[in-house]
């Protein structure tokens, strides 16, 4: 058998090859997107019946670029919701689809689909080895060795029409293309296959924990797809680490794991240990008791090289809590892709995660950029609507230093999409341009893997206010909110102030309400897993928004021209906000 720095030897070379060249593999990617997906009736209604085969490569991008629209999700989504409900004639591609897949975000209101076909599968398993190949660069890996891993699949359901629907990462751990991961890269999950899929946070969580103790000296790293996780785990483990060493003396499991399939595969992997038991009790205690847990990883797993994980963008605040449990150990920032692609891998992964940018896969998709300018004194992330946009760049003329917006062209059916994604260029990998992710527009409400705009809060606002005046004499004055981090797991808290009489009874209605409408599929996963916790509404006296502008206007001026900014961060806000709180509900949506 092939030793695995030899595949990463192919594999790097592989890309170094695609990145020297990447225009030329952009248009290539292009034709073969087009080529692969000729006729299907959305390419036929903006391209007529052209010959994609007899036109070169240059006319072939112009004609696209100048006949098929710029898109968002809202424009594709009457073609998506034919297929969902059935439809088989070829919409947007020719290979059936016969699985979407959810990503982050809305459409008017409704979980977003994307079509989700097997070159999904093949480039995530093409992007995680080449990945592992550049880790192993600077962190070699002993072959053979596990991987203690916090990953969980959701449960998928079926459309109308039949369609299988589930987040990607549900579909790529339960592909083949996961085991061959495994098995190319010779490094292995210490949790099998129902540990992933078990679908219950806290016990899956538990039992990655235990497997990843029971194994803990073949564990060459730890990971997971958001660092969050990866802190909301050894905050549990904070709380729980007796019990797990009982399990681990005893070669039994706690009876709060209660999914018979969950129990039996677990079981099956474990047998008595009590020195290890022993030995990981020793540490804990010293670890609880004199370090604040500082460098529980290393300490836990003597064996691990890295920490991998997303740290970048809106896992940046968990960086420091990351830190802490590695306590010196190399954190290594994960690739940079989305449902709809996958975008670029992290060339450079001894860099810290506040440095990492990440190189374009030049056959993933194809690319475009829409040049965006933002005020220099723009401050809050959260508005974004004085934004001036430039008309879109092919990959080849991105400039060092620009900020632009990606537009996806996919295999899957995606034609000139808008993902929403801000990034920077900095700098270029051989041909291919490197992006720091700058941030999600439009986005204002995130903890994990949940994304909500301005427009979704406003919906679920909206509604609740309704009930508010339906069932009460009071209604909604004005109204902000805040993805509150600081205890785990972390929690949407949505101020109001309200005018009139309002029973208790009826604004807890309202909190429950608000919570369960939020229906971004990131937020209804990380709810019912409770990896983010019951939203709190709170109410606050009369008068508090005003005082709010008051405050705002004495720093930036003209009253006329404030807006109530429907998420803040800002602490001074918050400081008012909270001082003034008169009354708090957290939701039971989920009980
Ligand atoms: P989803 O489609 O739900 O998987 O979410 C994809 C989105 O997550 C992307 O469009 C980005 O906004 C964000 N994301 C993915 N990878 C990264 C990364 N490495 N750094 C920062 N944000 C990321």
């Amino acid at each position: 058998m092939e030793t695995s720095e030899a595949e990463h030897d192919d594999v790097i070379a592989w890309f170094e090859h695609v990145s020297e060249k990447a225009c030329k593999v952009q248009s290539e990617t292009l034709r073969r997107i087009l080529e692969l997906n000729s006729g299907v009736e959305y390419l036929k209604k903006w391209l007529g019946t052209i010959d994609v085969e007899s036109i070169d490569d240059y006319t072939l991008e112009s004609l696209y670029t100048s006949l098929v629209p710029i898109v968002s999700h809202a424009d594709l989504d009457p073609y998506i919701q034919r297929i969902a409900d059935g439809e088989t004639s070829p919409l947007l591609t020719q290979e059936p689809i016969t699985v979407l897949s959810l990503s982050s975000g809305t459409t008017e209101g409704r979980q977003k689909y994307v079509p989700f076909t097997r070159h999904s599968e093949q480039s995530t398993l093409q992007i995680f080895r080449l990945s592992a190949a550049y880790r192993s660069r600077f962190y070699p890996i002993r072959e053979g060795g596990r991987i203690l891993e916090f990953i969980y699949a959701g449960k998928g359901f079926k459309t109308q029409g039949g369609l299988t629907v589930g987040t990607a990462t549900t579909h790529f751990y339960a592909s083949k293309e996961f085991k061959t991961k495994q098995e190319k890269t010779k490094s292995f999950t210490c949790s099998p296959y129902e540990v992933i899929s078990g679908g219950d946070f806290g016990q899956c969580t538990y039992c990655h924990l235990l497997l990843g103790l029971y194994f803990s000296t073949q564990v060459e790293f730890v990971a997971s797809a958001f660092s969050f996780t990866i802190v909301q785990a050894f905050s549990i483990f904070e709380e729980i680490w007796r019990e797990i060493c009982g399990d681990i003396k005893e070669g039994n499991l706690s009876s709060r794991i209660t999914l018979p399939n969950l129990r039996k595969a677990v079981l099956n992997l474990i047998r008595p240990n009590p020195s290890l038991a022993s030995h990981i009790e020793e540490i804990c205690l010293e670890l609880e008791s004199n370090l604040g847990w500082f460098g529980l990883i290393p300490k836990l797993w003597p064996n691990a090289k890295y920490i991998s994980s997303i740290m970048t963008g809106s896992m940046l605040p968990y960086l420091k809590k990351v830190r802490h449990y590695a306590g010196g150990l190399p954190l290594v920032s994960a690739d940079y892709g989305s449902t709809e692609s996958w975008i670029g891998v992290n060339v450079d992964p001894q860099l810290p995660p506040e440095d990492v940018s990440f190189a374009v896969l030049p056959t993933c998709s194809y690319f475009e950029f829409i040049p965006i300018h933002r005020p220099q004194n723009q401050l809050d992330l959260c508005s974004d609507g004085e934004f001036v946009e430039d008309k879109p760049v092919p990959l080849s003329q991105v400039k060092i230093g620009q900020e632009y917006e990606v537009v996806l062209t996919t295999f899957t059916g995606l034609y000139r999409y808008r993902l929403g994604d801000i990034v920077e260029v900095t700098g270029f990998h051989k041909g291919t341009p490197k992006l720091s992710f700058i941030y999600r527009r439009k986005l204002i409400l995130t903890i994990n893997i949940d994304k909500n705009t301005e427009k979704d809060l406003q919906k679920v606002v909206d509604k609740a206010s309704q009930l508010l005046s339906r069932t009460t004499r009071a209604e909604v004055v004005d109204f902000t909110s805040h993805a509150d981090i600081t205890a785990q797991p972390g929690h949407y808290i949505i101020y109001w102030e309200i005018r009139g009489e309002a029973e208790d009874k009826a604004l807890e209605e309202c909190c429950r309400e608000m919570d369960a409408d939020f229906v971004d599929y990131g937020y209804v996963v990380s709810r019912r897993m409770n990896s983010i916790g019951p939203l709190e509404l709170r109410v606050v006296e009369r008068g508090t928004f005003g005082k709010m502008a008051e405050r705002c206007v004495g720093k930036c001026g003209g009253l006329n021209q404030f807006k109530t900014p429907r998420c803040t961060t800002n602490s001074v806000m918050l400081n008012i906000l909270n001082d003034s709180t008169i009354k708090s509900f957290r939701s039971s949506a989920y009980d």
